[in-house]
């Protein structure tokens, strides 16, 4: 699968038509979907009638025109089915589109179908959905990544160019790492979440699986900016696709290299990985510096106490009453809920309500969910204090390299630990974007993390620009 500008060019010549790319998608969809599982439902008929409608490419070409694409299954779509790959949700249609995917449809992109996922995106593999696990593209006995499992292995897979995944503790830069893909997650604030089924509202964003940083960004643009809808989307003016694509030669940034990142619990290729990209662009001009971000170690017990207590509530809304899927054979009120919500949700769902409630209740309020605010503030200010002395963090995406299937879901807790390195860019505000690395010894391309400080993807898209780009040279690996 090519990129947007690939495609673009091709529909321009006259050598490939959206009805044709949509003939493709369904080809490739049908071979790979039995064993990778990558979607929850799919609209191909529909996409082929959009696609259909089209007609002849205009001039200029809107920026997704005729780019079919997949939609992770906790943003709604009109009339469309949105389960969040949960059991309570099943047969839930929402009466409305969510406004991200709303803006991406109208830029004439084509939805081909709603990605799996793990449930209410809470996970980290890729294998908590209802409907069964995603396969890894790049090796089908392993995970993809969570939690935006299927739109990063039918991105990988080459199904389709780009899908949208939301991202709240590193979900799309994770299984975008995972895939030998490219993740991107905006500041908080950039993207309207006027749509998106909440998680932890105060970290959730929706971002962007894709095959370049330059189609992420491009999707970003359509995407973003200030949404009525949405109190919490910011007023500031987005950056400019032309601006940024200007400055990214000739821009040398100073990057920090936290040294918490790369210690024990990182892998050693993953970390050799990130060092050969830093490697680059130092040649390339740019600086290196090691800096510190002293509070990480309790990044994962602050966010398990966020997301927790955000989801308890955020959840109790589906109870039987309202949405989806309701138990059968109960007598009372009471029982419509207790029933339908043991029957409905799966087992990680569970637990992070259990740990929400417990969290925010009377007793331990103080000392769980209050500290953990307190906490949150200070590894906030470890990046406004890194971000002083430097442009743009690098660091690994995931500490370790993608697992097979199965193997991890004994151990909850230390796959809460895998998402150190990306979950404190959620607690602070700020973007993040997963590179792929070289590929390494065991055929995976370990994702290279870039963040910059918040409202700040100008300059984290020159540098991920930069760095793909030099990575890309034929030259760029040692021998
Ligand atoms: N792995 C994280 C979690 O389980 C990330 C989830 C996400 O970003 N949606 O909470």
């Amino acid at each position: 699968m090519n990129t947007i500008d690939e495609i673009h060019e091709l529909y321009a010549r006259g050598e490939l038509s959206p009805a044709e790319l949509i003939a493709i998608t369904r080809e490739r969809i049908e071979a790979e979907e039995p064993e990778l599982n990558a979607f929850i439902n799919l609209f191909l008929d529909e996409a082929e009638e959009q696609a259909n409608a089209l007609g002849k490419p205009p001039e200029p070409m809107p920026p997704l025109w005729g780019i079919p694409f997949g939609v992770k299954d906790n943003i709604c779509y009109q009339d469309h089915e949105t389960t969040c790959a949960s059991r309570i949700l099943l047969g839930y249609r929402p009466p409305y589109t969510a406004t991200a995917l709303r803006r991406v449809l109208e830029a004439g992109a084509i939805i081909v179908g709603k990605t799996n996922m793990d449930e209410f995106a809470m996970g980290s593999t890729g294998e908590y959905s209802y409907f069964g696990p995603t396969s890894n593209p790049l090796n089908k006995d392993h995970v993809p990544g969570g939690t935006s499992s299927g739109s990063a292995a039918a991105v990988g897979a080459g199904l389709v160019p780009f899908a949208l995944g939301s991202d709240t503790g590193g979900s799309v830069r994770q299984p975008g790492a995972w895939c030998g893909v490219v993740g991107f997650k905006p500041s908080y604030g950039r993207v309207s979440r006027y749509g998106l089924i909440a998680f932890a509202s105060s970290l959730d964003q929706i971002g962007v699986i894709s095959r370049s940083v330059r189609d992420s960004l491009r999707v970003f643009l359509v995407m973003g900016g200030y949404d009525p809808m949405d109190s919490t989307t910011s007023r500031m003016p987005l950056p400019s696709e032309q601006e940024i694509i200007r400055l990214h030669r000739e821009t040398k940034l100073r990057v920090g290299l936290p040294r918490e990142y790369f210690g024990q619990g990182t892998d050693p290729e993953i970390a050799d990985a990130v060092m050969e990209g830093a490697m680059l662009l130092e040649k390339d001009g740019y600086t290196l510096k090691e800096i510190s971000l002293p509070h990480t170690r309790y990044v994962i017990p602050c966010y398990q106490i966020v997301v927790a207590a955000e989801c308890s509530s955020n959840l109790a809304r589906f109870d039987g009453i309202r949405y989806g899927f309701r138990a059968e054979g109960t007598s009372s009120l009471e029982e419509i809920y207790v029933k339908t919500r043991s029957e409905g949700f799966g087992p990680e769902v569970k637990r992070r309500i259990a740990a929400g409630a417990f969290v925010l209740s009377a007793g331990y309020q103080d000392k769980y969910f209050l500290r953990a605010q307190k906490v949150r503030r200070l590894i906030r200010r470890d990046y406004d204090d890194a971000f002083k002395e430097v442009d743009v963090i690098l660091s690994p995406t995931f500490p370790v390299p993608p697992v097979k299937k199965g193997e991890s879901l004994a151990d909850p807790l230390a796959v809460y630990l895998m998402d150190t390195l990306t979950a404190a860019a959620n607690l602070a505000g700020i973007p993040g974007i997963s590179v792929p690395g070289h590929p390494d010894s065991r055929g995976f391309r370990p994702g290279i993390h870039i963040s910059a400080p918040y409202m700040g993807e100008e300059t984290m898209f020159i540098a991920a620009l930069r760095l793909e780009e030099l990575q890309n040279h034929p030259d760029s690996r040692a021998p």
